[in-house]
């Protein structure tokens, strides 16, 4: 390992930030792919990415970016920028950073003025720029395109600057970069792995309060949430020399997290709701039919797209009155037993093993709806209800409702 300020967090993953340059990023133009490709690959190479900033075509507002970056981490790349016209000022900031002047680079020039032959066209003279990099850079050349890539190491802190076109982005990365970065900073082994546990029925807050002081930024492995419309991923991330040794970093943190959230977790990795329900009906064979009310059907088409759906028989009916019909009852009472007797009409209508029944009815205007619900699942020997109020606009309250309806057929089926 060379002398370099990594060399002193050695038991640390090395840390990185990005920053995509050009004014079309902020003008909203483009969508920047770039940052989530390049964090994607660091990742797999080991390398933290920490923080990203996207910056216009001005020297002095890269520069700053590049300086900060340099302060707080181990290695900067930058996209674009890289061009052959007066906008494209990413060497001059680096090299303005760096303190260095521009070097010309016959080999480079050489290879851009073959670039031209080979499709036909006269090099214009403005793609000489191209030709300069920072004073003691490393030149990367660029087979895909006219723009070079280069490196250029500032007080020991690697600054890699690549061009904003993806493909060429890309080939530079797989061919040259990666290879690169693996031997500056001895990564040969060094790998990331992420292990996600899935989480229903408790809130952020509610996973916060029973595992938070396992969640420290910055720990090998480090324990992240995840949280969207109720369902919460924990995401345990390891960094070591070698997928051996970064399981047996998480596996110890996984089993006290298992035993604190307990049947709240009903997943890991691509695991979905849905289809750890159809495992356990196909498990147990048992088929299933569903009423859903508020959810609009919603329930039934997360189950419908598992691979072997147990679902014989779904409904909607969004009118309470016709609910209760539906019911053969007077009226749709919102409580757990009532629930319970509701989803053994459902089964019974359904002629399936099990009933599902997702009833609330939703009060209130445009954004500030108010919904009160009950969901019960029900069969031989099965039984489990839950009752909940909640607030909000019609999406969040679906999208929940859909969740806790799957979520107590879930706990019925365990
Ligand atoms: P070239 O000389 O080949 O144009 P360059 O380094 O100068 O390379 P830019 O001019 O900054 O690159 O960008 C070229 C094109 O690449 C943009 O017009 C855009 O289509 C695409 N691009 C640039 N940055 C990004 C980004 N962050 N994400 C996705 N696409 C990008």
């Amino acid at each position: 390992m060379g002398n370099h300020p990594y060399a002193a967090h050695r038991n640390e993953a090395p840390t990185c930030e990005i920053i995509t340059i050009g004014s079309e990023l902020l003008l909203g133009q483009i969508v920047d792919t770039n940052t989530a490709y390049l964090a994607r690959e660091m990742n797999k190479a080991g390398i933290i990415i920490r923080i990203r900033t996207a910056v216009g075509d001005r020297v002095d507002e890269m520069k700053e970016a590049i300086g900060a970056a340099l302060k707080r981490s181990h290695l900067v790349i930058t996209t674009g920028g890289l061009g052959p016209t007066l906008d494209d000022v990413t060497r001059e900031a680096v090299s303005q950073v760096a303190g260095a002047g521009l070097e010309y680079r016959q080999g480079l020039m050489d290879e851009i003025e073959q670039m031209f032959r080979r499709y036909g066209y006269e090099m214009p003279d403005n793609n000489r720029r191209q030709a300069y990099v920072p004073a003691g850079s490393i030149a990367i050349s660029n087979p895909v395109g006219t723009a070079p890539a280069f490196i250029k190491e500032i007080q020991g802190r690697p600054v890699i600057c690549l061009p904003g076109v993806p493909r060429e982005l890309k080939y530079l990365m797989t061919h040259e970069v990666i290879p690169w970065v693996r031997r500056r900073f001895d990564l040969a082994e060094h790998v990331i792995t992420y292990h996600v546990l899935k989480v229903v029925g408790i809130g952020e807050s509610g996973v916060d309060r029973l595992i938070g002081d396992l969640i420290r930024p910055g720990q090998n492995p480090e324990v992240g949430l995840l949280a969207s419309q109720g369902e919460i991923k924990i995401r345990i991330a390891a960094v070591a020399d070698g997928e051996r040794g970064a399981q047996a970093l998480i596996e110890p943190v996984e089993t006290e997290i298992r035993s604190r959230l307990g049947n709240k977790i009903f997943g890991q990795g691509d695991d979905t709701l849905e289809g750890v329900i159809d495992s356990l009906l196909n498990k147990k064979d048992l088929t299933l039919a569903l009423l859903e009310t508020f959810t609009a059907g919603l329930a039934a088409n997360r189950l419908f797209t598992a691979p072997s759906s147990r679902l014989l028989q779904s409904c909607v009916i969004p009118d309470q009155k016709r609910v209760a019909e539906y019911l053969c009852q007077g009226n749709v009472v919102l409580e757990e037993s009532a629930a319970i007797t509701a989803a053994l009409k459902v089964k019974e209508k359904g002629r399936a093993d099990v009933g599902l029944a997702l009833l609330g009815f939703i009060e209130g205007k445009e954004r500030n709806l108010v919904l009160k619900g009950c969901a019960a699942a029900a069969g031989d020997g099965i039984a489990k209800a839950f009752s909940w109020e909640m607030g909000g606009d019609l999406f969040t309250l679906q999208a929940r409702g859909a969740v806790i309806g799957l979520n107590t057929l879930r706990l019925a089926l365990l």
